[in-house]
């Protein structure tokens, strides 16, 4: 859920591109193929780097590797264990943030320049960095604190009750995400264009949402990528259109973002993404539950309580998020299809479908049609390509 928004993240190009030439698409195809390759390998290797760096910290050494001697040494000034859980993970999370911030650097910043995708100055990205770290910092802390709380005091039965904690933070999560966490990234206000917010407000009650507003987000501070969501959860929930998307796409196609947005209200999509997360959070954490005596042993440390076996923990559910990657992927590329076609039938306007599409794809300089093997391991939407292909299959059915 830690992705608000809801359209290709595969960013955008430049504004001006839907009046682009004829003649200039081919090379922006290229372009956007180049863009998906590029960021294809830097997640292999962000994975890769992730996998080393934990095994280094782990096993480098005797007896529990710089992990152990990191909590040896934490403990040697610090004689509360629960201090000491919240010493250590904060001195685990800066030394991740650290080791990864010239990956994140080169991918989030210098990337979107090269691609002409981006206005960020340095300084505001630096400071967005240091807000999600802040958050990470306090997240890990709550995490391996319950965690170790509950192998304390639930050793058969944690991996179950830390399961039922995490689905309700979940929940706690998306409800607050629009009012507490997003305003710390971007600013919003209420849609000021008045015609558009009437039939915005139409469409929502001819389809019988009860939306609790349509909101500007100003993504072009940042990004040249268009994009919209649905955020929030109960009395949070509201819909979110990015000012560059609100900029370029004309009023019918925004209706038609609206249209797709108001779908994944109308089948209770988050609630789906929240039970289906956590069913599959719930595998991984039996699964490590299951796996993490052994491994403690393996790795040398004392028991299962000792805070240095903490990265052991985030290693299991590390490679358990990544084999149920194509899983997750799967599920949310099948909502998306089921968001289009309840569009393209309430609205009846698959040239304009397809027109959105084709202009979503050239200001994110989205890959039309990445290679399928990818497309299933990492897309959490279909491919431009194959939306735009359903359009042109409803539009056939429907004459
Ligand atoms: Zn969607």
């Amino acid at each position: 859920m830690s992705n608000p928004y809801d359209d290709p993240q595969k960013p955008a190009g430049k504004h001006e591109i839907s009046s682009q030439p004829e003649e200039n698409k081919p090379d922006k195809k290229l372009l956007a193929k180049k863009y998906e390759r590029v960021h294809n390998v830097l997640f292999l290797v962000d994975v890769v780097y992730t996998l080393v760096l934990i095994a280094i910290f782990i096993f480098a050494g005797k007896g529990g590797g710089f992990s152990q001697q990191l909590a040896d040494w934490i403990a040697g000034w610090c004689p509360n264990y629960w201090l000491n859980i919240a010493v250590y993970t904060a001195i685990l999370t800066t030394g991740y943030m650290v080791f990864l911030l010239p990956l994140q650097f080169y991918s989030g910043y210098i990337l979107e320049h090269k691609y002409g995708l981006s206005n960020e100055k340095i300084g505001s990205w630096f400071f967005d960095r240091i807000k999600s770290y802040l958050l990470n910092l306090v997240f890990m802390a709550i995490m391996a604190e319950l965690l170790f709380l509950l192998l304390h005091y639930a050793k058969d039965t944690w991996w179950l009750w830390l399961g039922i904690i995490w689905v309700l933070f979940g929940i706690i999560l998306s409800n607050i995400f629009p009012v507490l966490i997003l305003p710390l990234f971007y600013k919003y206000k209420p849609l000021e264009d008045k015609e558009l917010a009437r039939r915005l407000i139409t469409l929502a009650e001819r389809l019988n949402a009860k939306i609790l507003g349509v909101y500007e987000l100003e993504l072009s501070a940042k990004t040249k990528k268009a994009n919209a969501a649905l955020a929030g959860l109960g009395n949070t929930k509201r819909i979110l259109l990015g000012d560059t998307l609100l900029k370029n796409f004309s009023h019918d196609e925004i209706v038609l973002v609206l249209a797709h947005e108001l779908g994944h209200f109308y089948y209770k999509h988050i609630w789906k993404l929240i039970f289906f997360g956590g069913c599959v959070t719930f595998g991984g954490l039996y699964i490590t539950g299951l796996l993490l005596d052994k491994l403690v042993s393996v790795a040398g440390y004392a028991s299962i309580t000792s805070v240095a076996s903490f990265p052991l923990f985030l290693l299991c559910m590390f490679i358990f998020a990544l084999v149920t990657m194509p899983v997750n992927a799967c599920f949310s590329r099948m909502l998306e299809r089921q968001a289009d076609l309840f569009c393209l039938r309430e609205t009846n306007a698959p040239q304009v479908f397809i027109s959105a599409m084709t202009k979503l794809a050239d200001m994110n300089l989205a890959d039309e049609e990445p290679h399928p093997v990818i497309e299933f391991i990492l897309h959490d939407h279909p491919s431009i390509g194959r939306r735009i292909k359903m359009a042109n299959q409803f539009a056939q059915s429907e004459s």
